[in-house]
């Protein structure tokens, strides 16, 4: 008797124990998996999934640019604690085998499970998974647009805007006044805002600008590490910072980027320079596809980081609804592993683990004075919940603060190198 190829290929998938075994794919020569967005979560999962599967997965990564910027650690270029080139990092995963298509994912056809690049081609796959990141809602701000951040940066994406805001910060003269638009839970980084004060009257203070202020409008009555934060406002920076919530402002009716005003219920507010933070949802390309819930990001399965959406996509890192978990390049850096985890899984049925995910975010107050929070994470009742946390304790002596500082430092190179080489 004569069997053919596909007879034959079964027997062998049968012998290896693979027949049978749910959403394990066959039929083709190797499984395809696809990944938007080249951030902390997706140039993760790409790597992780080349390089544990050992060529037995296709893997390729659709983002546009050749040189990411973090987000991370911008705050210190702002503060003069880092250059600018030192957040700047090439990819270096072609050796794990990840084919790197520099174009915009422009769409997704999930029927037909291929994403359409913007030079009008498609890339088929078995396993989408994505990771565009955040947009910044500009009209939550009324009188803000993307003409008005180039007035009234907002520095919540990497790049030009973050050079905006210290080319403003650095022309300051004494006596400036900078007013800082907070933004509405949720949203990319829930300490950023605060460490962005910090260091912008560190800068200021360096410059001997002691009649200078910073006003913080926030929508919120409180915000992460809050009295960390105000005790060391208090003790680097007296008299500098003054945050105020919506009892205290009434309200953000809206900014002036012509009259360089900002607005509140109770007053217009003059300033030199306006950080304006608006609210934000998940990347163009996750909300164009569906995958987005009626909070404008994308509701995942706690267990895997699949899109409780489309059983073909996963979504991870700042898109997400991540449970307990901010969205910082930790927690996307963390999921990452477990979405590779789980995709090779799915589609070579490699062992899979039980999803744990972990987080810690560092915030710079002040030089070699760095606080910290952060936790343990496990998937429960649906969500993923916090299973242990900590953070820094106000009054800490500067030896810890030092040492807090040092770990940050470390952090930054450790997973940098995880995710771009
Ligand atoms: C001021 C500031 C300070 C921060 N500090 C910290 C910190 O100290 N620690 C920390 O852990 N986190 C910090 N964060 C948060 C962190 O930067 C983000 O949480 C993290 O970058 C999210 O990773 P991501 O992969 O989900 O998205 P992103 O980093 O936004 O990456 C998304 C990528 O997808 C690409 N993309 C989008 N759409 C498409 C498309 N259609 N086609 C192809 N590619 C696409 C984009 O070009 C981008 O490169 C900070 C953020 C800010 C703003």
């Amino acid at each position: 008797m004569r069997i053919n190829r596909r007879q034959f290929s079964a027997g062998l998938l049968a012998a290896a124990g693979v027949v049978g075994m749910p959403g394990v794919l066959r039929a083709q020569a190797k499984p395809r998996v696809v990944v938007i967005g080249g951030g902390p979560g997706g140039a993760t999962v790409a790597k992780y999934v080349a390089r544990d599967s050992q060529g037995a997965v296709e893997v390729t990564m659709i983002e546009p640019l050749e040189t990411f910027v973090t987000c991370f650690h911008s705050n210190l270029y702002l503060g003069d604690m880092r250059s600018f080139e030192s957040i700047c990092h090439g990819y270096k995963l072609g050796s794990y085998g990840v084919k790197h298509v520099r174009q915009f994912a422009a769409a997704i056809d999930r029927d037909k499970k291929e994403v359409k690049l913007a030079d009008g081609s498609a890339v088929p796959y078995d396993r989408l998974v994505m990771a565009p990141g955040i947009d910044i809602k500009f009209d939550s701000v009324p009188g803000y647009s993307e003409a008005a951040a180039e007035i009234m940066p907002h520095g919540w994406k990497p790049g030009a805007q973050t050079k905006l805001v210290k080319k403003q910060l650095d022309a300051l003269q004494d006596g400036a006044t900078i007013v800082m638009v907070a933004p509405p839970n949720p949203y990319r980084c829930p300490p950023g805002p605060y460490e962005r004060v910090s260091v912008m009257a560190k800068v200021l203070k360096a410059k001997g600008h002691t009649r200078s202020k910073i006003i913080v409008l926030d929508p919120k009555d409180k915000f992460s590490k809050m009295a960390l934060f105000q005790e060391c406002w208090q003790k680097h920076y007296p008299g500098m910072v003054e945050w105020m919530d919506p009892k205290m402002h009434g309200g953000i009716k809206g900014v002036d980027p012509q009259a360089m005003t900002v607005t509140t219920d109770f007053e217009t507010i003059k300033a030199d320079m306006v950080n304006v933070i608006p609210a934000q949802m998940a990347g163009k390309i996750a909300r164009e596809a569906g995958l987005v819930n009626e909070t404008g990001y994308c509701p995942i399965d706690a267990t895997n980081m699949k899109s409780a959406i489309d059983p073909n996509i996963y979504v991870l890192g700042d898109a997400s609804i991540a449970g307990a978990m901010p969205k910082s390049a930790f927690a996307a850096n963390s999921q990452a592993k477990v979405v590779a985890n789980a995709v090779r899984g799915e589609l070579t049925g490699s062992r899979t683990f039980p999803a744990r995910y972990a987080n810690t975010c560092w915030s710079v107050v002040a030089q070699d004075d760095t606080v910290k929070i952060g936790g343990r994470y496990e998937p429960k009742d649906g969500k993923i919940a916090e299973i242990e946390g900590f953070v820094s304790k106000t009054g800490e002596d500067a030896g810890i603060r030092l040492q807090t500082s040092e770990e940050n430092m470390g952090w930054y190179a450790g997973i940098t190198a995880d995710i771009f080489s």
